[in-house]
């Protein structure tokens, strides 16, 4: 920068210079680190991206909302810290890829270290499960001491598939059981364990599907009652005395880990979604609203059931009513196929607003509406009276919940455009 921008810049609080500091991508990447652990509850992963956003938010200039960033509220949470290892028939599964523990899994063990459980294989077809479950006498599985039932729910109608799954989630309460599947495999975390072990396995991975094979499990779960998460929230203070506060918001938290060398590290969702939220906060950081505050919100706790949202509408940190509107952004790593905003059926005014000026800037090829839905963190403000979208990007992008959404798998295709419509979308509201 020469001499002649550079007293330009001081003169313009040094907008030219500031804007564009912040690097999405180098913060998505950082945030899809190992040492993150999938931002879950293994390994503090939720508790280190906190403290990461929290760093952002204070290099960018973003505020405290009050004598720290952090809004405390506590869940329970099922978890995988450690032994994860399955071997079919002497073959080693690998997790994530072969298969997965389902998120409310009991392992075969709640101590570590843990030994290894053998099984042998009782294969069943999905028809033959759900005959013999509804007839309601499990003793028709034949089974022999140390037999574990592997039912193959493959090729069935979405329906029928939906209800093999839900069973043998009921049977897993009880007894251990695998499922055998041949689709993606799409991970969750739960507040719940089941009383037993309850594996997916794709099918492909398994060569020798005879019954009588030994299967070795040594899966440690771990229960935690009383798991502290954060929600990390700033505000941009208007330049003029505030009338309102707009909020920007996106969860932080993922899946986390399935045992020590398997995470999920959550690139699209929601890596992607924070780094834009930090993306739109910093071009008001440079030029506040006039008579609006802009409120900051990254989320915990958005995969176990929208809990760090659901905390902050119910203990509100600015009085609900004087939030004009919420911008929730979750999925936000592709966009080769426009965005949707969700609730842009309901603010159809806003709705218009948006699509009038993405037609004007070009960010994205479409823009969606839908109704509403309870699938990310704008539900319950939207449940409170609070008018605001919830938009997420498609794309090629395809992964969802699993090992390969990855950081590498981002095409990052819109996100500067998206970055600059949001926020002259923000300006007009
Ligand atoms: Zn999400």
């Amino acid at each position: 920068m020469n001499k002649y921008v550079y007293i330009l810049c001081l003169i313009s609080f040094c907008q030219l210079n500031a804007q564009g500091d912040f690097d999405y991508k180098r913060f998505t990447k950082a945030m899809c680190a190992p040492g993150f652990h999938g931002r879950g509850y293994v390994g503090g992963g939720d508790s280190i991206a906190a403290a990461y956003i929290a760093r952002s938010y204070a290099q960018m200039g973003i505020a405290p909302i009050s004598d720290n960033y952090f809004q405390s509220f506590s869940f329970s949470v099922n978890t995988f810290p450690d032994s994860c290892d399955v071997f079919f028939s002497g073959q080693k599964l690998i997790p994530g890829q072969d298969y997965v523990a389902t998120a409310a899994s009991s392992g075969t063990c709640t101590k570590s270290p843990c030994n290894p459980t053998f099984f042998y294989s009782k294969f069943v077809s999905g028809e033959e499960f759900l005959e013999i479950i509804t007839k309601g006498d499990i003793s028709w599985f034949d089974l022999k001491e140390n037999d574990i039932l592997i039912v193959k729910n493959l090729n069935y109608s979405l329906d029928k598939s939906r209800n093999i799954s839900y069973l043998i989630s009921q049977y897993a309460q009880f007894k251990p059981i695998i499922e055998l599947v041949n689709k993606k495999f799409t991970w969750s975390v739960s507040p719940i364990a089941h009383g037993s072990t309850h594996l997916q396995i794709q099918s492909s991975s398994l060569l020798n599907q005879t019954n009588g094979q030994e299967i070795s499990i040594n899966i440690h779960n771990q229960f935690i009652k009383n798991h502290k998460a954060r929600n990390v929230i700033g505000i941009i203070e208007a330049r003029k005395k505030a009338k309102a506060t707009i909020m920007l918001t996106a969860h932080y938290d993922h899946l986390g880990r399935l045992g020590s060398e398997t995470f999920f590290p959550g690139g699209n969702d929601n890596a992607s979604g924070v780094a834009m939220m930090l993306s739109v906060a910093e071009k008001f950081k440079n030029k506040p609203l006039r008579n609006i505050n802009l409120m900051v919100v990254a989320f915990a706790g958005e995969e176990i059931g929208l809990l760090g949202s659901k905390h902050l509408s119910e203990h509100p940190v600015i009085p609900l009513d004087k939030i004009k509107f919420q911008l929730n952004m979750d999925i936000m790593g592709s966009g080769e196929k426009g965005i949707t905003a969700v609730n842009g059926r309901i603010f159809k005014k806003e709705f218009k607003k948006l699509q009038k000026l993405n037609k004007k800037m070009a960010a994205v090829l479409t823009v969606k509406a839908r109704g509403k839905a309870a699938n990310s963190d704008h539900h319950h403000f939207t449940e409170k009276g609070v008018p605001g979208f919830f938009i997420y990007t498609m794309g090629n992008n395809q992964n969802y919940h699993d090992v390969y959404d990855t950081y590498e798998a981002l095409s990052f295709s819109s996100f500067e455009g998206l970055s600059s419509l949001f926020e002259k979308f923000i300006r007009k509201l």
